[in-house]
């Protein structure tokens, strides 16, 4: 048994604390927000989550489920989804993806999501230290540095250390400034964006089953997701530049009034008005891409989910591949037993090119979402019509493959270069 300490008790912290303590280790979890089973915490507030809607495709089903979380409670946290809308013209146009695996992907409300995992990590005995936030790392000593809510410092010392801090992580901050040769690459997207809600989803006609996406036709002004939970509400993060009169920083209300009726036309005038006055209202957040060039140091640190490889959610994976990760490292330590050198470096050795592959995946789908044209739809419609007719040589969709299936990302990638391949081709000719 050894002393794990966990810094962030987020998606990726939480379910990695779940595996362990199952395991019998002594975990710790050192989360700087609230209990998020306490009503009234912080982390309970869905308007400061980021994201209220997020997908959990079969990759992100298989690693929670592999941690013993019961499906039926798993799924009473989303909705199955079988397709996704794509808004031109004020029209959706609905694209449905066959199941491969027999599972359906879960449109998810993120915090009872969350508010599951921590359920499970209570009953598993894992220690959390809500309030408490993660100042310094000793990447030697394997110890982390820890401020309460009342300013108290200590300091916390373990047999390993885990990184499951996000975008901005402490852990990682601690490996650029303590390790020889850590490269590490931060770069913005040019939009950021708000998450806006609705309730009455079904009422203002979305089908509970679909992504819903928007902004195919707006020349790359804006790029929108939305999504049905189970409350019956739809979330909408809007992704917007941060600069002229239709953005992020607009002060100009005539001109957001006329966005959300040029590309929200299907909604009623009051429903829009709702969306204006939440847009004026709620903070906006940056997209990030983050990459580093190792996520571990020794046996003694690692990094996990977006603290290793934040990315824009033009792919919807970033959970996805966070809770990959997850199981990903729970296999390599039980197959290295104490040698957690092995363990660490072999995965970085396997996530680091899956990690790449799913960025540069995420970064291709924010181009083509944000310079769209129709061709990405007649693509789409000859992917499907070829890969039936000659299912040996022409690849199949990638989007059925990366919803519904686990297959690696570096796999998806390049199934993604040769339909590119194949229909400049089939163009061409
Ligand atoms: C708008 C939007 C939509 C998205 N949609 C999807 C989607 O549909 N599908 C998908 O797969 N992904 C989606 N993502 C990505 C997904 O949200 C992230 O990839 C995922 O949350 C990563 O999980 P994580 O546990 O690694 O990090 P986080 O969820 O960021 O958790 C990190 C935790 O660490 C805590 N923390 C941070 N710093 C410290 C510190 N110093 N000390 C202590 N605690 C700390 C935080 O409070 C937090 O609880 C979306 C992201 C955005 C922004």
């Amino acid at each position: 048994m050894h002393k794990i300490i966990i810094v962030g008790g987020g998606l990726a912290g939480s379910l990695t604390a779940v595996y362990l303590a199952q395991r019998g280790h002594e975990v710790h979890v050192v989360e700087k927000r609230g209990d998020p089973l306490l009503v009234d915490s912080a982390n309970a507030d869905p308007v400061n989550s980021r994201a209220i809607g997020v997908s959990m495709t079969v990759r992100g089903i298989k690693a929670v489920l592999a941690a013993g979380i019961s499906r039926q409670e798993l799924e009473q946290c989303g909705e199955p989804v079988i397709g996704m809308a794509f808004s031109v013209g004020g029209q959706h146009k609905v694209r449905e993806l066959t199941p491969l695996e027999g599972m359906f992907p879960l449109s998810l409300d993120r915090t009872a999501f969350q508010r599951l995992l921590n359920k499970y990590a209570v009953i598993h005995k894992v220690q959390y230290h809500f309030e408490h936030k993660c100042l310094d790392v000793d990447l030697e000593g394997k110890s982390v540095l820890i401020q309460g809510p009342d300013g108290a410092l200590q300091h916390l010392q373990g047999d390993l250390i885990i990184g499951a801090d996000g975008a901005h992580s402490a852990v990682r901050r601690a490996m650029q400034s303590g390790m020889r040769r850590f490269e590490f690459k931060q770069t913005f997207f040019r939009h950021g964006y708000k998450t806006l809600v609705l309730p009455n989803a079904s009422e203002l006609g979305f089908r509970k089953d679909l992504l819903y996406f928007f902004g195919m036709d707006s020349k790359g002004l804006f790029a929108g997701r939305a999504a049905t939970i189970p409350n019956g509400s739809i979330s909408f993060a809007i992704c917007l530049p941060y600069s002229g009169e239709t953005s992020l920083n607009t002060k100009n209300r005539e001109a957001m009034a006329e966005f959300f009726s040029r590309y929200f036309g299907i909604l009623p005038a009051a429903s829009r008005q709702e969306l204006l006055e939440q847009f004026f209202t709620l903070p906006s957040n940056d997209l990030i891409n983050v990459r580093s060039s190792t996520f571990h140091y020794k046996g003694n640190v690692l990094l996990i989910g977006d603290a290793a490889h934040a990315t824009a959610p033009f792919l919807g994976q970033g959970m996805n591949m966070a809770l990959e990760d997850v199981y990903v490292l729970i296999t390599l330590l039980e197959q290295h037993g104490d040698a957690f050198g092995l363990a660490l470096s072999e995965f970085t050795h396997q996530r680091k090119v899956q990690a790449d592959a799913m960025q540069d995946m995420a970064i291709a789908n924010y181009e083509a979402l944000s310079n769209p044209n129709l061709i990405f739809f007649l693509q789409t419609r000859y992917t499907r019509y070829m890969h039936k007719k000659f299912p040996r040589v022409y690849p199949p969709d990638m989007a059925e493959k990366l919803y519904f299936t686990s297959v690696p990302y570096d796999e998806l990638q390049q199934i993604q270069k040769k339909q590119n391949v194949w229909y400049k081709l089939g163009r061409v000719n």
